[in-house]
């Protein structure tokens, strides 16, 4: 006899990680390639000494310097163990097993498992021929059933982007209690100047009367501290007051903390990091382009190769070349690779092995 486990979550596949094999170059999972930063580095081997205690649960010093950071009241930002851990609390403050939630497909893989884990409905909207959010599908999804929308822009996988006036467009035709989530884990890579700072788009918002608008970021990605897990929401504060209520007390560690802070008081350095990345990005979106190779303008550290049913050939193909990419395959029409920007040497050993993939 074993324990009665929920029948329902037989239809959900854990989440799968990119692919991490000795020797090989990961390209999997949009890390930034280089190395911690000597002075968060150092910060951390300093708050290494203090790891008997709790951190602050609260994470006040941090949580203050992203409201100076950003402009906004304290009890605007919420703080998470990881940007992942905040949306699955957006999902519970906002839904009941009655509830509905929009979001694009493809998009990011954990909206679909949170959504389901709380019994609400999901509901995918697919993506436009040119791989951008279809935004006027998603606001025909809404019905009086949806609590919560997701937006991610740079879109995760396809790094497709939405421009300000698009943003603004759907936020003003959405109902105003229907939470809208611009997830913009990927932000720092933006270089499009139409690409307005959800974080801007969202305080305007605010300033029109829509207070059910709110952004997601994390330390993940352009900040390099994917291994620390911190990301933060900023929000209107009931949201933020309610996101508070379901966080699972401490689990914004205290190194996590430290580096967060190390990491903003390093942000010009950083961004320099973030520009190099985006430099070589349009360097491999080119090289792929001239291979013949279909790829949509991306505005992320990573590159979306909609190869469809060759999608599974190709993984193979690369890891053969000791590449290691994401595969998203379900069989269908949407299948592609995502492959991360890394440092110039290991994205040459990529276009090595795309040079060499009959497509
Ligand atoms: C990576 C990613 C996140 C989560 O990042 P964390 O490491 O949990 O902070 C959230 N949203 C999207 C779209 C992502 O790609």
């Amino acid at each position: 006899m074993t324990a009665l486990i929920r029948a329902d979550l037989d239809q959900l596949a854990p989440y799968v990680p990119g692919r991490n094999v000795p020797g090989a170059i990961k390209l999997a999972s949009n890390e930034v390639a280089a190395g911690p930063l000597p002075s968060v580095r150092e910060k951390l081997a300093a708050a290494g000494a203090e790891i008997n205690r709790y951190p602050d649960s609260g994470a006040g010093a941090l949580t203050e310097r992203l409201a100076r950071r950003f402009g906004v009241e304290t009890s605007q930002v919420a703080l998470g163990c990881g940007s992942v851990s905040l949306c699955q609390q957006l999902v519970q403050v906002t839904c009941t097993a009655q509830a509905e939630v929009v979001f694009p497909w493809r998009s990011f893989e954990a909206y679909p498992t949170q959504i389901h884990v709380v019994g609400a409905t999901r509901v995918p909207v697919p993506l436009t021929a040119d791989h951008r959010l279809d935004l006027d599908a998603m606001l025909a999804a809404i019905t009086p059933a949806t609590r919560l929308v997701f937006v991610c822009t740079p879109n995760n996988p396809t790094g497709t982007a939405l421009t300000g006036a698009e943003l603004r467009g759907f936020i003003d035709a959405a109902p105003r209690d229907v939470l809208i989530i611009i997830d913009e884990a990927y932000r720092e890579f933006v270089d499009d100047p139409e690409v307005h700072d959800g974080v801007a788009v969202t305080t305007e918002a605010w300033a029109r009367g829509h207070g059910n608008v709110a952004v997601l970021r994390t330390f993940s990605k352009a900040y390099g501290l994917a291994g620390l897990r911190v990301g933060y929401c900023i929000a209107p504060e009931p949201v933020t007051e309610a996101l508070r209520k379901v966080f699972v007390p401490f689990s914004v560690n205290s190194l996590a903390q430290t580096a967060a802070i190390a990491s903003l008081d390093a942000e010009d350095e950083l961004m320099q990091r973030c520009k190099a990345i985006v430099a070589e990005r349009y360097r491999v979106r080119d090289e792929l382009l001239g291979m013949g190779y279909q790829v949509p303008p991306t505005q992320a550290n990573f590159v979306w190769l909609p190869l469809g049913e060759r999608t599974q050939a190709f993984n193979e193909h690369c890891m053969d070349h000791r590449v290691i990419v994401r595969a998203f395959v379900t069989g269908g029409d949407g299948d592609g690779a995502r492959v991360t920007i890394g440092d110039p040497h290991e994205n040459d050993a990529f276009l090595a092995a795309a040079r060499t993939f009959q497509h």
